[in-house]
């Protein structure tokens, strides 16, 4: 369980849960000074162009450099290395909490030099969540202030084959992965993602060939008994029926294959009693291609709980949040070949 300290009027808490498992900062007040382009050191202001709403809960910030300025070396050497975050900072409060960044656009909507360096981040409110709450509360050209990149884990350069676990906002770890595995020629990619609501996946039709009901989840009957919750406000869907999550991951498929790359989606919904089991990540286990040279890993990613189901609790050492031993599910399985990492 992650544990971190933030402060309120009075009273300095200790604090344990974070989605990811992950760390949650009281922010490092350091140099003062901004500086122009996003760095590690100081924080930089971004402009909230567009929150666009995934579901009742999530949404993508788009967020732009406020003087315009273009990415770093640092930036662009993070989307070749793997995962990473930037954290921002709740200025009433003093805290700062990490946010994993959604690989670029790759369709007609990245028109404009401006639009290739925003920044896009898919944020979960979480319920009595402090940072998370204050940023869904602000309202479109609002200044948030943001430090990074930071480098939460380095796909190996050798990497072949990832199956990826996601649980909800976990999948903006897998679609980092898929844009970096994506540009290399031949290396395939699984995500089984699974989400408690099929809000937050519309129109996500899995690639194994799973039944999926209607486009929004729900067959017509359990409509009519009034199962049916009401649908995310204004949540935009394509005329597929495709919310902008999804229709990414179609993006990212389309683009991973332009270098022969292969990328896979599974999708998951608990309110469909549809749950991602361990003969779904044993099918990708034995993969055909095993006699192909490279490292292969399974990754996995989503909040605590998820994190600790699948591969066991991630442990905290010395101030540093570690892999901990191998736990869960995965424990359990024959993962012969395989390496894997809690993210
Ligand atoms: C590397 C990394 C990348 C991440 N990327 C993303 C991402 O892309 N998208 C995303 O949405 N999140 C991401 N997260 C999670 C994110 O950093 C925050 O943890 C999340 O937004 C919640 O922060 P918060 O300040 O809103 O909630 P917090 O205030 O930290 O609260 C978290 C939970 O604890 C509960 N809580 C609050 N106070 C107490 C208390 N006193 N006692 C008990 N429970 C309490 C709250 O109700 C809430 O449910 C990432 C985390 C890490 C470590």
């Amino acid at each position: 369980m992650a544990a971190s300290i933030f402060r309120r009027p009075g009273a300095l808490l200790v604090l344990a849960s974070s989605a990811f498992g992950g760390a949650a900062y009281r922010y490092n007040a350091g140099p003062s000074s901004s500086s122009s382009s996003l760095n590690p050191h100081t924080f930089t202001p971004y402009t909230l162009v567009d929150k666009e709403t995934v579901s009742r809960t999530s949404a993508i910030f788009t967020l732009r450099n406020r003087d315009g300025a273009a990415d770093t070396e640092a930036v662009k050497d993070a989307w070749k290395h793997g995962v990473w975050s930037v954290q921002i900072k709740q200025p009433q409060l003093q805290i700062g909490r990490d946010y994993t960044p959604l690989p670029p656009r790759t369709d007609s909507e990245a028109d404009s030099e401006e639009k290739m360096h925003d920044l896009r981040l898919l944020i979960r409110q979480e319920e009595g969540g402090e940072v998370s709450t204050y940023l869904h509360r602000l309202p479109e050209q609002s200044t948030i202030e943001l430090r990074g990149p930071k480098l939460e884990w380095e796909l190996p350069e050798d990497t072949q084959e990832v199956i990826f676990i996601a649980g909800g906002t976990g999948i903006a770890p897998a679609m980092q992965i898929a844009h970096t595995l994506g540009a290399k020629p031949g290396r395939r990619m699984h995500i089984l993602w699974a989400n408690r609501r099929r809000e937050e996946c519309l129109g996500g039709v899995g690639d194994g060939g799973e039944l999926q009901e209607t486009h929004d989840g729900l067959s017509s009957w359990k409509r009519f008994l009034g199962f049916a919750p009401p649908p995310a406000p204004a949540a935009k869907v394509d005329s597929q029926g495709q919310g902008v999550i999804v229709r990414e991951l179609e993006a990212l498929k389309k683009q991973g294959a332009r270098h022969s790359s292969a990328l896979a989606i599974q999708y998951y919904v608990d309110e469909e009693n549809k749950f991602i089991k361990p003969q779904d990540v044993a099918r990708n286990v034995r993969s055909k291609d095993m006699a192909q040279p490279g490292s292969r890993m399974i990754l996995v990613s989503g909040p605590e709980g998820f994190i600790e189901h699948w591969a066991g609790k991630k442990v905290w050492i010395g101030g540093r949040e570690t892999q901990g031993q191998l736990g869960g599910v995965l424990s359990t399985m024959d993962l012969k070949g395989w390496s894997i990492h809690k993210l």
